[in-house]
């Protein structure tokens, strides 16, 4: 079948070339720095590199957004520390069920 085999083939050229653009640098390190990033321990002038390597490649560009959304989400749990009222009578209620029987 023709058809599938160019759909093989554009899959190839693809990977071929992601792993092409990492190959400029070591997506591992890159990680790690994006998580000095996020939590702000990079210089304006080291974050401008990182930003540039992830800009580059496809896989790192994942990485770090997979990270920021990671991180917002972390920023928004903690945030919301205010106990919810609801909560903690249903807790309470349970602490005086147990304390019933
Ligand atoms: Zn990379």
């Amino acid at each position: 079948m023709p058809k599938n085999w160019g759909i093989k083939k554009i899959i190839d050229s693809l990977f071929g070339k992601e792993e092409a653009a990492c190959a400029g640098h070591d997506c591992s390190k890159v990680a790690k720095n994006v998580f000095l990033a996020l939590d702000g321990e990079l210089s304006p002038e080291e974050e401008k590199t990182l930003l540039a390597d992830v800009e580059k490649c496809p896989r790192c560009l994942e990485y770090f957004n997979i990270e920021k959304a990671f991180k917002q989400f972390l920023k928004e749990r903690i945030a919301r520390k205010t106990i919810d009222k609801g909560l903690v009578s249903s807790i309470k209620e349970q602490i005086n069920n147990i304390q019933a029987q």
